[in-house]
């Protein structure tokens, strides 16, 4: 079979979900090529990728490294184009250097160049679930504007769109009854908050399941990933609130499954390994090799599922609830999640004390009307000067 070789932008290069696609990329070398590598600061990283995979253009979104990798590039006889600096993302999957951006930046900082993705009509692969967190409306606008395509690479997500009929469908008009998103429960599943009260990032950071960055690991041991995951549900099947469901399945076979009216439930399995899902969005309609090891069923303990314990992992539940406040709430929550987390990373504030955190910046910034990116973007920022002025005032 032809087919033309995809210029794939994989921004967030050095991290868990670019290391995944560049793995992807690299078996495939016929049909994918890296012509852009993006990340915000480690140039050891990105100056390596570069001598690996001879992308046309490298960005660091840290403008100060700039000639420290033009420095290491020169020294490995590398030939690319350097720019720096958060536009630089930007432009760089704006052009014509690109077919196919991968947005795996974590955090509201990818943003702008998923935007700027969906407005050129690139296929944007989406794994930066802030972003449609932040902005869905805008994202799906962007996406009407520019006609490209929108495959989503979170696991669950992109399970959930092979479960349904293809293009973006009416899901009432499809008898889809409800999408039921699986949650793993994280590392600390079944515990009282008791038991929570005293957790560790080290320990927070060690899932069970699946090997991540650190924020989204944080955010799984809190279920605010998964609160994250109703809200990109909502925006990328047109699903209301009340047609989400979270099922705890702690082995992370079933990615996710779709609910019919006439008593069918299909759902999509697989190793927890996130080449699957990058492999299908990469080649989509088309299937290719992935590197995971087949799924091996019999093999496998029992498959069990649980209602989530919403009591103690109280960030689903203010996910929901800033999902059906509606207007800029979930933008909100995102950037007092953001906040919280680092603040949990740098030893600042309890486990628990991050679900507290977005609770109170939510309470004292009601939800306003989404209008343009840049009133998104100042209300970001005022949710996160409110989240480090409360945690100033508690310590
Ligand atoms: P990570 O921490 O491993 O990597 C983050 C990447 O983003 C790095 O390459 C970093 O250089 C880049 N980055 C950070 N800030 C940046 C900035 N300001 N400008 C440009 N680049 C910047 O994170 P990850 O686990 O790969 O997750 C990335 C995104 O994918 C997150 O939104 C996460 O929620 C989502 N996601 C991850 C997984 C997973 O299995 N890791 C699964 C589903 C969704
Ligand atoms: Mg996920």
């Amino acid at each position: 079979m032809s087919h033309s070789l995809r210029k794939v932008a994989v921004l967030g290069a050095t991290g868990s979900i670019g290391g995944s696609t560049l793995d992807v990329i690299a078996r495939h070398p016929d049909r994918f090529r890296a012509t852009v590598l993006a990340a915000h600061s480690n140039v050891a990283a990105l100056a390596e990728l570069c001598v690996r995979f001879r992308p046309d253009l490298a960005v660091i979104a840290d403008p100060t490294l700039e000639a420290e990798l033009v420095r290491r590039l020169a020294a490995a006889g590398v030939r690319c184009d350097v720019a720096s600096g958060h536009d630089a993302v930007t432009q760089a999957v704006s052009g014509d250097l690109c077919d196919t951006v991968v947005a795996a930046i974590v955090g509201a900082a990818g943003l702008d160049s998923t935007l700027a993705a969906a407005r050129t009509g690139k296929r944007l692969l989406l794994a930066n679930k802030e972003s449609i967190v932040m902005a869905g409306a805008l994202l799906l606008d962007a996406l009407a504007v520019g006609g490209g395509d929108l495959i989503p690479v979170d696991s669950e997500h992109n399970a959930i769109f092979q479960c349904l009929p293809g293009g973006r469908p009416n899901l009432a008009a499809s008898g889809v009854r409800r999408l039921i998103l699986t949650a793993s429960g994280g590392p600390f599943r079944g515990r009282t908050r008791a038991e929570l009260a005293g957790v560790t990032p080290e320990q927070a950071c060690k899932h069970p399941n699946w090997v991540m960055g650190r924020k989204i690991s944080v955010d799984s041991a809190t279920l605010m990933n998964k609160g994250l995951e109703v809200i990109e549900a909502h925006h990328l099947f047109g699903a209301a609130p009340d047609v989400i469901d979270v099922l705890v399945h702690p082995q992370s076979l079933v990615h996710s499954m779709v609910d019919y009216v006439d008593g069918s439930v299909l759902a999509q399995l697989g190793n927890p390994d996130m080449r699957t899902a990058i492999a299908h969005a990469l080649a989509w309609p088309a299937r290719i090799e992935a590197g995971v090891a087949p799924l091996d069923l019999a093999a496998c303990a029992p498959l069990t599922f649980q209602q989530p314990d919403l009591a103690t992992f109280r960030c689903l539940a203010l996910a929901f609830q800033a999902l059906r406040a509606g207007g800029d709430a979930t933008a909100i929550l995102n950037a007092a999640n953001e906040v919280a987390v680092d603040a949990f990373l740098a030893g600042a504030l309890p486990f628990l004390g991050i679900a507290d955190l977005v609770e109170s910046v939510l309470t004292e910034l009601p939800p306003q009307a989404v209008v343009d990116v840049q009133t998104l973007n100042e209300r970001d920022r005022t949710a996160r000067e409110a989240a480090r002025r409360i945690l100033r005032n508690a310590c």
